[in-house]
């Protein structure tokens, strides 16, 4: 062995031993004919100090080179309180090197100016900082964590098929050509759905993989080609059951990685998170929920909410409390500008302060509507009530996305704290304007609620499921659901969504015809791993999180892929390029 302890371990009662170290030269400094080396690994640093008579040991060494160092351990007469191993330092008495350095294209700390895209090409080099370090040693804790709790209630882990038949959860798959079944094609999952249920009909009972998940999607910010799915699927058992098992989970992982042991997991419908929220993952470390306010209005003597009401729309309020002051005519043309991109027409807006009212409806409204509506909302002095008269989904969410806005630029996020809800009963499906036709909601295996199966075929508009997202913090941190488990309803939902009997064979012929070989009931989830260590490690940069992520555009900066291959390669295939 190079070493008989890490850079991260010695202490003051290790004073006078004699030890090995290896590492990274972190940072050398010479005072006089002395020597001083960080000498860094993924445990800490430790200072190795070389006096006069060895200082020559080191003489050609420089930062970044890898070191093996002897010496004995002795108490600093100032301790470095940055460093857990501040107290001491090794007085070295031999070094060899291991492996030389050229110097680094970025400097190696924990604040570094290097862009992003350096950083990427030399994620080698970025996995020695600290703040990438740390995240990815979270990563492999949670996943211990998971593990083991899951371990414990008796789930086995299976690893499913990476070369697979595409899985619908609604996104482009990646596809694999094969050489043996030249004009076919592998797609890889984007998620192990249909694998996870035919091992519930193989009688696994209680499944869980760390799933790794590929879907062929424009990137955002939080999104990856290729991520990680904590999955899960049990079989004779209903919501109760998973969510006890996630808060379990979640639990687990919040006391062992943050010290937090009064987590709540309120639950909410979605028709509910719409109404009250205007989202299906609202955050709610802050409150501010909107209020129907329609009745109020409908015979208005102001006509754009008279009409609106007569048209069957809705009109919603949002009420924020004593920031009158803080909100300037110029932030309102703000908001009614960013209302549009939820396309909602307008944006109203009253304040109420001196027992008085102004805003852009006050001349609109008559006083004693004005006066409802503050007795409605409970108005006091200091209050903003903002308004939108719309078509339902068009004034919840546009509103929503407003409360969501000034939440977070009014400053009423508390930023330590972790709200978890469960989001229920989310529709069966929605319209597709572009494919002119109703699509699953989640996906198409999902099972309606008890009180919707005869709206599966005659009215998917009003047809809800027993589908579950948890949210955390604003995020969807998760979704999952109770599955349909018997043929017959596996049909209604494939005609509801229009698709003809050749289609299902085609694609999912293997998968129906196992239901009819006795299916358990099931449910599970595929909780986004990263989405939870982004929130864990406070980072909204997904690629923090990742050991070698892709860029925004799919792209691997430090190996070059995607890239071309070998005419022969293409000939095995039966692959021709066509010229762009
Ligand atoms: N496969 C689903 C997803 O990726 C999760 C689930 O239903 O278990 O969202």
């Amino acid at each position: 062995m190079n070493r008989d302890h890490t850079c991260g371990e010695l202490r003051r009662t290790d004073e006078g031993k004699h030890v090995r170290l290896a590492g990274w030269v972190a940072k050398r400094r010479n005072l006089g004919s002395i020597v001083f080396i960080d000498l860094r690994d993924r445990y800490g640093i430790t200072q190795i100090t070389f006096d006069e008579t060895h200082s020559d040991l080191v003489k050609d060494v420089r930062n970044e080179y890898v070191i093996e160092v002897e010496g004995t351990v002795s108490v600093k007469e100032t301790a470095n309180p940055k460093l857990e191993t501040g107290e001491i330092e090794v007085l070295a008495d031999r070094c060899k090197v291991l492996s030389t350095a050229k110097t680094t294209p970025m400097i190696i700390a924990d604040e570094t100016d290097a862009l992003e895209d350096l950083r990427l090409k030399y994620r080698y080099l970025d996995i020695r900082r600290n703040p990438i370090k740390e995240k990815l040693l979270l990563r492999d804790k949670v996943t211990t964590i998971v593990r083991k709790v899951l371990h414990e209630d008796d789930f086995v882990e299976v690893e499913t098929p990476i070369l697979s038949k595409s899985t619908p959860e609604g996104a482009r798959d990646y596809l694999v050509p094969s050489r043996l079944y030249k004009g076919k094609f592998y797609a890889l999952p984007q998620s192990p759905q249909q694998y996870k249920q035919l091992l519930m009909i193989g009688g696994m009972d209680r499944y869980f993989q760390i799933a790794r998940c590929f879907r062929d999607e424009d990137l955002r910010a939080d999104r990856q080609p290729e991520f990680t799915q904590i999955d899960i699927e049990m079989s004779f058992a209903d919501e109760e059951d998973i969510f006890a098992e996630v808060e379990k989970i979640m639990k687990a992982i919040f006391k062992e990685t943050k010290g937090i042991d009064d987590l709540e997991f309120p639950r909410i419908r979605y028709v509910d998170a719409m109404d009250l929220y205007g989202s299906d993952k609202p955050d709610l470390r802050f409150g501010n929920p909107m209020s129907n306010v329609t009745d109020l209005f409908k015979d208005s003597q102001f006509a754009v909410f008279r009409n609106c009401v007569a048209d069957g729309g809705i009109i919603k309020a949002l009420v924020f409390k004593n920031v009158s002051d803080k909100l300037s005519r110029k932030k309102f043309d703000e908001l009614n500008e960013f209302v549009k991109i939820y396309k909602a027409k307008a944006l109203a807006y009253l304040k109420y302060d001196n027992d008085a009212f102004s805003g852009s409806v006050n001349n609109a409204l008559p006083e004693e509507e004005k006066q409802a509506l503050k007795e409605a909302l409970k108005l006091e002095n200091g209050d903003v009530v903002l308004m939108i008269a719309d078509k339902k989904s068009v004034a919840e969410t546009a509103l929503g996305a407003v409360r969501k806005k000034l939440g977070e630029e009014l400053g009423l996020i508390d930023k330590n704290r972790f709200c978890f809800e469960w989001i229920t009963e989310f529709p069966m499906y929605e319209y597709s304007e572009e494919e002119n036709r109703w699509v699953s909601a989640h996906h198409p295996f999902t099972a309606p609620r008890d009180e919707d199966i005869d709206k599966l075929t005659s009215d998917q508009a009003n047809c809800y499921s027993r589908a579950y997202d948890l949210v955390l913090n604003g995020y969807e941190l998760l979704s999952g659901s109770v599955r349909i488990h018997n043929s017959e309803m596996q049909a209604k939902v494939f005609d509801a969504l229009g698709l003809s009997k050749e289609q299902i064979r085609n694609k999912f012929g293997f998968f129906i015809e196992a239901f009819d070989y006795g299916a358990p009931p099931h449910c599970g989830v595929g909780i986004g791993l990263e989405r939870l260590i982004m929130i864990l490690s406070c980072t909204d940069n997904i690629k923090d999180v990742v050991a070698f992520p892709k860029t925004a555009t799919a792209y691997c900066l430090m190996s070059d892929a995607p890239n071309t291959v070998d005419q022969d390669q293409l000939d095995f295939l039966a692959l021709e390029i066509k010229e762009k």
